[in-house]
């Protein structure tokens, strides 16, 4: 019996029970394996070799043999690459990938159903609103806040800036004389996020940050006044809780007086930081982010989900309403329904109507896993992050010519060999980079680097930045065994 036309895209269940078996042994074997696999796959011209051998055209026909032809390239694809999901994977901000939400994309995939709209699927849009309730509340947020799950921070950052912007200029709006305060160690997506909204980058003042590479309250406060009496209108003020060079946090309680006595929206980016407000000792460290008007924070980061989950958090709910809901015909057929009790529509809070189905990603991990595995992951990341840097100090006090930026603010540890009397920078830089080279070859760990103020010469001069190696404990793989298995490699590769 032939089947109808069209209809060969819709294999019997037989089929996809198959499939989905196959699938899953080959996910399930890349988690298990990750605990002994190289903390890197291969990357540069051989990984672009492995791109070019498995590269295959899109014929009109099934590929000859099916699935079982198509996993050993997915196997071999996930080979070229970063090991993302393993312990050692200390490099950039690691968040790992909960198995729990790869099933939740599972079955909000297949179900498919339309979350733009609360109409269209009221409860699962209830189930979304709860995870953005909650959240707020744990990050100390009022009732009032409404909260948006985007694709990442930088989307969040966006949704934020144009808020922010909408709320303080209206719809006309003297965009080229509204003024940006941020510091030097801002994540560049805010940079963008300026520019995509519409204001221009010299608008972004680079405010200066103390020795612990903090934004100065004072500076901050010098720039807006210099800029109020030059005519420019100050406007928002962007903090970091959490920056990706070294976890830095910002004076926020500070910061959050001077934004009110000035007028100026706080917007807080948590992209990194954000998560460890659900452990006691994070919250801590992060006293003040309740006061911000908006904080953008990474559930694909510190709650360890998959890529492509970011989260915007909003003060005042209506404000965020109000930059973004915009009437269409075409929904009218919603407004017949008795829509009494609905919660909140993600199109009406963000840029975005069709959406994937985010909100399962939180919730299905949340509900089997419990708040308090995520609280003490989150302590231990803290924990690991002070026995990395105990480690560092004891091999500069080991004779390994050593120093550390900062003692962690967070979960990131920066550091770089000391400067040598009368060394060329770059030859500092080379002896850094060769440093860090070493360190990954030997593939238990993967480490990256930034580049980072040096401390002022005497007097004060500025003393150019240097490179900086810098590791960020934040997967929920790793583990004791594996910051000590850091601590060994970058000791063995400390000497050439
Ligand atoms: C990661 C990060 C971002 C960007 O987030 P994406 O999810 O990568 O888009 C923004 N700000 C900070 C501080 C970050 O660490």
């Amino acid at each position: 019996m032939s089947l109808p036309e069209g209809a060969e895209l819709e294999p019997d269940r037989a089929t996809l029970e198959g499939w989905l078996g196959q699938l899953a042994t080959l996910g399930f074997d890349a988690v298990e394996q990750t605990a002994t696999a190289p903390a890197v796959g291969t990357l540069g011209a051989a990984g672009n070799a492995i791109a070019a051998t498995l590269s295959r055209a899109i014929g009109e026909a099934p590929i000859e043999g099916g699935l079982a032809t198509l996993v050993p390239i997915l196997r071999r694809a996930a080979e070229a690459s970063l090991n993302t999901i393993g312990p050692g994977y200390l490099a950039y901000v690691p968040g790992g990938g909960l198995p729990t939400a790869a099933l939740a994309e599972f079955i909000s995939t297949l179900l498919n159903r339309y979350t733009g709209l609360a109409a269209a699927a009221p409860a699962l849009c209830r189930l979304e609103a709860d995870v953005l309730a909650w959240l707020a509340a744990e990050f100390g947020l009022p009732e009032t806040a409404r909260g948006l799950l985007t694709s990442g921070g930088s989307m969040a950052n966006l949704t934020a800036i144009v808020t922010a912007r909408h709320d303080r200029l209206g719809e006309g709006g003297a965009v080229h004389r509204a003024m940006i305060y941020t510091s030097d160690q801002a994540h560049h997506s805010i940079a963008k996020a300026v520019r995509t909204a519409g204001i221009p980058l010299a608008n972004v003042r680079r405010v200066a940050t103390d020795a612990r590479l903090r934004l100065d309250p004072g500076a901050l406060q010098a720039a807006i006044e210099a800029d109020r009496g030059a005519g420019a209108l100050p406007m928002l003020v962007v903090t970091a809780a959490g920056t990706t060079n070294t976890g830095a946090v910002d004076p926020l309680d500070a910061i959050a007086d001077i934004c009110a006595e000035t007028g100026l929206w706080h917007h807080c980016d948590a992209a990194y930081g954000g998560a460890f407000v659900l452990c006691d000792e994070g919250r801590r460290r992060l006293r003040g982010i309740s006061r911000a008007d908006s904080i953008t924070f990474d559930p694909h980061k510190g709650m360890f989900l998959p890529y492509g989950t970011g989260c915007l958090l909003v003060r005042d709910g209506a404000s965020l309403r109000a930059a973004f809901d915009i009437e269409a015909p075409y929904l009218q057929d919603f407004d017949a329904l008795d829509r009494a009790g609905e919660p909140p529509s993600p199109t009406e809070y963000g840029p975005e109507l069709s959406r994937d189905p985010r909100g399962l990603r939180l919730w299905l991990p949340l509900q089997l896993h419990g708040a308090g595995a995520f609280r003490r992951a989150l302590t231990e990341k803290l924990a690991l992050a002070s026995r990395l840097h105990r480690g560092l100090l004891e091999l500069a006090e080991g004779g390994v010519p050593l120093e550390i930026v900062d003692v962690p603010q967070l979960s990131a540890v920066a550091w770089r060999f000391t400067r040598l009397p009368g060394e060329p920078r770059e030859a500092h830089d080379r002896r850094n980079a060769a440093w860090l080279a070493r360190i990954n070859a030997r593939a238990r760990v993967h480490l990256s680097s930034t580049s980072l103020p040096l401390q002022p010469g005497p007097g004060g001069a500025a003393a150019g930045a240097a490179f900086t190696l810098r590791a960020c404990v934040l997967s929920f793989r790793t583990h004791a065994p594996h910051i000590e298995a850091c601590l060994e490699d970058i000791a063995a590769s400390a000497s050439t």
